[in-house]
């Protein structure tokens, strides 16, 4: 029962209808059986100060932020933690004593599923293909764990260029045109290939990544971001040519589950979070 004393945390996000972690997080809150609500809430790009001074007055414990407002929030918090601050993006506020703390858990959320899936990074060879702001987690969060070096493949070469100063003092990167012969050389030798394209994504599942499966060996491990559908074609190709894989769903959850860390000190129970995923996705609208 929601009371006075019940905690408000949410997502805020623009459209918001689809997200799948108001589900997910009132799954693990009440499994933990804490005095928490969590919300979706629609905000237009034009509003989304007021919005998060809003949720400040409100007395909010702190909310998620998703697509459009992942970049533009940062000049509006008090406070970037040092990891969101080389992503640049937050995808988690924490309200506290009056201030808005900005916070990047998607990347904590990618290493930790690959880990689930007893994939260790450190050490190990990987290409990603895309460049955009989920790119930017992945890549944080494989130089903090370790990965040796770091190919990116893309369509346009001198967009993602910027990647490589923005790196390449942790990190041996390489951006690559995925048409190249160069970038096909690359994927022979690769541990890990991760698409961080929308690429295959619904409604559009028919599409994938321009990868030649001949080149890759067994032996390389195969993830794609995308949740939804559960097994996008470039997953189903990989598997075809005997590729162990991940999709992106263990990365939803774990970002959902860090977050809730941060906003109630305890841990979530990723058990129930995915129960509840794979419950939402067999009812129309999700
Ligand atoms: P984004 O910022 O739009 O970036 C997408 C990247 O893909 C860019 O490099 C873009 O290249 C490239 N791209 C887009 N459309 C393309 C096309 N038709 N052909 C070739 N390249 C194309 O997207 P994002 O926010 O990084 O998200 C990427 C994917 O990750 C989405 O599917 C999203 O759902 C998923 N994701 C999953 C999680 C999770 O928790 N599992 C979290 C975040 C995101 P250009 O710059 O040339 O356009």
């Amino acid at each position: 029962m929601f009371t006075g004393k019940t905690k408000n945390i949410g997502i805020i996000g623009y459209p918001i209808e689809h997200s799948l972690s108001p589900a997910m997080q009132n799954a693990a809150i009440k499994k933990i059986g804490i005095d928490y609500s969590y919300i979706a809430m629609p905000v237009n790009p034009y509003q989304l100060k007021q919005a998060i001074l809003g949720l400040k007055v409100l007395g909010f414990k702190g909310f998620n932020v998703t697509i459009p407002h992942k970049i533009n929030i940062i000049p509006l918090l008090d406070e970037i933690d040092d990891h969101a601050k080389m992503i640049g993006a937050v995808n988690t506020v924490v309200i506290q004593q009056g201030k808005m703390i900005g916070y990047n858990t998607d990347s904590v959320g990618f290493i930790t599923a690959l880990e689930k899936n007893n994939f260790t990074v450190h050490g190990k060879h990987a290409i990603l293909l895309g460049a955009g702001g989920a790119a930017l987690a992945v890549i944080w969060g494989l130089i903090t764990s370790g990965i040796t070096s770091l190919t990116i493949g893309v369509r346009n070469v001198n967009k993602a260029k910027p990647l490589i100063t923005k790196f390449e003092n942790y990190i041996k990167i390489n951006v690559l045109d995925w048409s190249d012969k160069s970038f096909h050389l690359a994927l022979k030798s690769c541990d890990l290939l991760i698409n961080a394209t929308p690429l295959g994504m619904a409604p559009y599942i028919e599409q994938t990544p321009p990868v030649e499966w001949e080149l890759i060996t067994k032996k390389t491990f195969v993830c794609d971001l995308i949740y939804n559908p559960i097994s996008t074609k470039f997953l189903n190709l990989a598997k075809e040519n005997g590729n162990h894989i991940m999709n992106g769903e263990g990365m939803l959850v774990e970002q959902g589950a860090a977050a809730f860390k941060l906003w109630t000190g305890l841990p979530a129970s990723t058990e129930v979070m995915q129960d509840k995923l794979n419950f939402c996705r067999n009812i129309e609208g999700f």
